[in-house]
C-alpha cells in the first residue's frame, strides 16, 4: 500500500554521493526504504538512473586520471585507508543500528560485523605499499620487470544482507590498489552506505574517489555495468543477476568478480562432538535468519545418528527467541524484504509439495513478539532427497533440509551434487577424515568443526556457480590490479627489424 504523501514528507531524505557532494537524483524522484521489523517505510532514498550513474562514473574517472589521487604514493593511500578503518571503528555502533533498521538483521550480529569491519580497511591499508612487481630473468638482451597497476573505475554492486561488510570487502582492496569506485547498494538497504560515505570524506579521500549511486538494479545498476569507462564490476548477489552481469561485462571485456549464492552442505558424521555439531547446524541456517550466502542449508547427517541428532537439533532450534532485532537477546529476526519473505514462504510450500516432512516451523511466525514484521518460523524438513528443489535451490531464509547419508563417499557425492560450491561444513573428531573431506568437497571454503567463520586474511569465494574470483586475503588485491611487463633493452643495436626479437 502506498504511503500517504503527508507521512512521506516527514521521512528523512537520503541523497546520493557523487564527486564529493550529496546530490538529488537527476530525475528528482525518491523511493521508500522499509524497516522489516515493522514492515513500514522509514526513509526516502534518491532514485538514481542512467544520468546519475554516468555522472558518478565520470567523476570517478576524473579522480582516477587527474588530481591528487593518482599522485599519492602507495603508503599515502594506505594511510587514508587506515584512517577510514579508525573512523568506521568510532562509528560502528551507529552504523550497525542503521543497518538493523534497514535490513532487520540482529543488532548483536550487525554490531559485531561493524566492529570487525575496520580490520578489513586496516588489513588492505597495510597491503597497499606491499604490491610488488618482479625483476624477471630474461633470455633476451633486456632488463624486464613487472608493474601491478590499478584498473580504473570499479563498480561495486552490493546485496542487502550485509551491506557495509560486503562494501568493505570490495572498497578496501580496490582503493589500496589505487582504483576509484562507484558503489551501488541494494535498493532495500542503502541508508547505512550513505552514512558510511561521510567517513570517506572525513578520512580525507579526494573527491570522486568513492561515489554512491542509489536506486533500483535495472535503473541505476544496469547503466553502471554498461558504462564504457567502468573497467571492473565487483558483484555480490544472486547467481541470476551475477550471470547477467557477467554477460554484460563481456561486451567491453570488463573484469568481473562474482560472489554468488550457495546451497552449502553441512555434514555431520557419527563421530562428531554432537553438542558442537548441533550448534554448528543452527549457526549454519538460523543465524542471520538464513539470509547468508554461506548458509548450511543442506544438513547431511550420517544415518546411524540421524534420528537422535535431528531430535536434539529440533529441541535446540525450538528455543530460538524471535522478535525485535534491536534487542540484544533476540536470536532470529525478520526477513529483510517483502519479496524475499514471500519467496521463503513459497519454498516452504514447495518442500511440503515434494513430500518433505516438517519437523519444526513450516510457515509464517505468528508470535506476538513478531508483530506485523516479515517473520518466518525456523523450519526444518526431514525426508529430503537431494534431487528435490528444496535441496537444490537457494532459499536464503531459515529453512533447513536434512538429508541422511551412509558413508564418506556418499557424503561427498551428495555434498557436491549441486550447481553451487560456496562453502561446506564437516563435523568429525577424526583428523584423517577432516583432511580428506576438505580436499574432496567442491567449495571455496570448507569448515571443519566450525561454521560461518571468516577473516580478512583468508580468501573467500565460490567454486562452480557460486562465483568467480576471490575476496579477502592477499589474493583479493590481484582482482583490482593488472600486470604490465616493461622491457628495457640492453642491446647496443636493434637486430634484424624483420624478425621477431
Ligand atoms: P540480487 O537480487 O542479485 O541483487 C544484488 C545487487 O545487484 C543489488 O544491489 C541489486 O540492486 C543489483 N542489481 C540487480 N539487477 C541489476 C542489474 N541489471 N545491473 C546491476 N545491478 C543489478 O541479490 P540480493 O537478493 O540483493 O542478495 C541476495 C543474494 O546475494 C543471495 O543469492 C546470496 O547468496 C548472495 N550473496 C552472496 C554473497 C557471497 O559473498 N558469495 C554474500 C552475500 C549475499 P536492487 O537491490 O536495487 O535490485
Ligand atoms: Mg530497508
Amino acid at each position: 500500500m502506498a504511503t500517504p504523501m503527508k507521512a512521506r514528507d516527514t521521512f528523512p531524505k537520503l541523497k546520493m554521493y557523487i564527486d564529493g557532494e550529496f546530490v538529488d537524483s537527476a530525475s528528482g524522484d525518491w523511493f521508500e526504504s522499509f524497516d522489516p521489523y515493522t514492515a513500514k517505510p522509514w526513509c526516502l532514498i534518491a532514485r538514481g538512473n542512467a544520468e546519475d550513474a554516468d555522472r558518478a562514473v565520470k567523476a570517478a574517472d576524473r579522480a582516477f586520471t587527474s588530481g591528487p589521487w593518482p599522485a599519492l604514493n602507495a603508503s599515502q593511500r594506505g594511510a587514508l585507508l587506515r584512517r577510514l578503518g579508525d573512523l568506521v571503528a568510532e562509528n560502528a555502533e551507529r552504523l550497525g543500528e542503521l543497518e538493523v533498521k534497514d535490513n532487520g538483521k540482529l543488532l548483536s550480529e550487525m554490531a559485531a560485523q561493524l566492529r570487525y569491519a575496520p580490520s578489513f580497511y586496516h588489513y588492505f591499508a597495510g597491503l597497499a605499499d606491499k604490491i610488488e612487481g618482479a625483476v624477471i630473468p630474461n633470455d633476451k638482451a633486456a632488463f624486464t620487470y613487472t608493474l601491478h597497476e590499478p584498473l580504473g573505475v570499479c563498480a561495486a554492486i552490493i546485496p542487502w544482507n550485509s551491506p557495509l561488510l560486503l562494501t568493505a570487502w570490495k572498497l578496501a582492496p580496490a582503493l589500496a590498489a589505487g582504483n576509484t569506485v562507484v558503489v551501488k547498494p541494494s535498493e532495500y538497504t542503502s541508508a547505512s552506505t550513505l552514512e558510511f560515505v561521510k567517513l570517506i570524506e572525513q578520512a580525507g579521500f579526494p573527491k570522486g574517489v568513492v561515489n554512491v549511486v542509489t536506486g533500483f538494479g535495472p535503473e541505476a545498476g544496469q547503466p553502471l555495468i554498461e558504462h564504457p569507462l567502468v573497467r571492473k564490476v565487483a558483484f555480490t548477489g544472486s547467481d541470476r543477476t551475477g550471470a547477467h552481469i557477467y554477460s554484460e561485462a563481456a561486451r567491453d571485456i570488463k573484469r568481473v568478480s562474482l560472489e554468488l549464492g550457495g546451497k552449502s552442505p553441512n555434514i555431520v558424521f557419527a563421530d562428531a562432538n554432537m553438542d558442537n555439531a548441533v550448534k554448528g547446524a543452527v549457526s549454519g541456517i538460523f543465524a542471520a535468519t538464513g539470509q547468508t550466502c554461506v548458509a548450511g542449508s543442506r544438513l547431511l547427517v550420517q544415518r546411524s545418528v540421524h534420528d537422535e541428532f535431528v531430535e536434539r537439533l529440533v529441541d535446540f532450534a525450538r528455543t530460538a527467541r524471535m522478535g525485535n532485532p534491536m534487542e540484544l537477546d533476540t536470536q532470529v529476526g525478520p526477513v529483510t524484504n517483502l519479496p524475499q519473505y514471500k519467496k521463503v514462504l513459497g519454498y516452504i510450500d514447495v518442500a511440503k509439495g515434494e513430500g518433505a516432512q516438517t519437523v519444526l516451523g513450516g510457515g509464517k511466525a505468528q508470535r506476538p513478539e513478531c508483530g506485523d514484521g516479515w517473520f518466518v518460523e525456523p523450519t526444518i524438513f526431514t525426508g529430503v532427497r537431494n534431487d528435490m528443489r528444496i535441496a537444490q535451490e537457494e532459499v536464503f531464509g531459515p529453512v533447513l533440509s536434512v538429508i541422511p547419508f551412509t558413508d564418506d563417499d556418499e557424503a561427498v557425492a551428495i555434498g557436491n551434487d549441486v550447481v553451487f560450491g560456496l562453502a561446506a561444513g564437516v563435523w568429525t573428531e577424526n583428523i584423517r577424515r577432516a583432511f580428506t573431506m576438505a580436499r574432496r568437497l567442491q567449495a571455496g571454503t570448507v569448515w571443519v568443526n566450525t561454521y560461518r567463520a571468516l577473516s580478512y586474511t583468508t580468501p573467500f569465494g565460490g567454486y562452480k556457480r557460486s562465483g568467480l574470483g576471490r575476496e579477502l586475503g592477499q589474493e583479493a588485491i590481484r582482482e583490482y590490479l593488472q600486470t604490465k611487463s616493461v622491457w628495457i633493452s640492453t642491446a647496443e643495436e636493434v637486430a634484424n627489424p624483420f624478425v621477431v626479437g
